[in-house]
């Protein structure tokens, strides 16, 4: 059974430690900074076996080459030769191991083009999705077209609804302020704010959120919903109403929000 943790880094990002405590074996992903993921091994007595990588910005591999010399870990990582440190490259339906349990690589490009999620399929599912889903909004598409990013959000949606979503960022609070204004009559959504505002006005994590939540209340997983397509179009936005262009239209909304 895994221990999963977040190591808050910079400002608002999480690395994720997943530990096996009898063990004493460790993985993080996306190590962006190595100085807190040292920090926080030396104060649990862990070693660092793996590394998972989703994408090569530097906020997500930033602190690889450090935990690398000190922890000899295996690192597991998109197809992107611009990521140094890799010692296994992945695509869509590989497998691969994380202290015991199996974990199913899926190619979610849109954000970045190597963008990578990992699954675990179980009584819980998980989900390391990186920058792609965030909880209540997604990342912003510097390399993928919207129907590229739109198909891969899709896939994610797709995954089973009890899934914990372990995003990268604590972007939550201003990602459901976009939400609400996409979809002021959401009840559900009132709900998610005010348990997000009081979170995070105890300075906790809004994060892991269940995939089925955010089917109920991330506009980005909600392109197919008649109260966004009316409020796309009361505010004149709607380009077309393919899932694509619905997508489009939030994304771009967002991106001047
Ligand atoms: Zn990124």
């Amino acid at each position: 059974m895994l221990t999963i943790q977040p190591i808050p880094a910079f400002d608002d990002n999480y690395i994720w430690l997943l530990s096996d405590p009898p063990s004493g074996r460790a993985f993080v992903v996306d190590p962006g900074d190595a100085a807190p993921v040292i920090a926080e091994l030396e104060r649990q007595q862990l070693n660092l076996a793996g590394v998972l990588i989703t994408h090569h910005h530097f906020d997500h591999v930033g602190g690889l080459a450090q935990l690398r010399d000190i922890y000899s870990p295996r690192v597991y990582g998109p197809r992107n030769e611009a990521i140094t440190g890799i010692d296994q490259q992945l695509a869509s339906g590989d497998n691969i191991e994380v202290l015991g349990e199996r974990f199913e690589v899926m190619e979610v490009p849109g954000h970045t083009l190597d963008h990578i999620a990992y699954f675990h399929q179980g009584d819980e599912p998980l989900l390391f999705c990186g920058d792609t889903l965030f909880a209540g909004g997604c990342g912003r598409m510097f390399e993928g077209t919207a129907p590229v990013m739109h198909g891969s959000l899709q896939a994610l949606a797709a995954l089973p609804a009890s899934t914990r979503v372990y995003c990268a960022h604590e972007y939550t609070l201003a990602n459901l302020a976009f939400a609400r204004a996409v979809e002021p009559d959401n009840g559900e959504l009132t709900r998610r704010i005010a348990e997000a505002e009081a979170a995070r006005a105890e300075n906790q994590p809004t994060v892991p959120s269940k995939l089925a939540l955010e089917l109920a209340t991330n506009p980005f997983l909600r392109c197919d919903q008649s109260a966004v397509l009316a409020s796309l179009k009361s505010q004149n936005k709607l380009q077309g109403e393919t899932g694509a262009e619905v997508f489009a239209a939030v994304r771009a909304w967002k991106d001047n929000f």
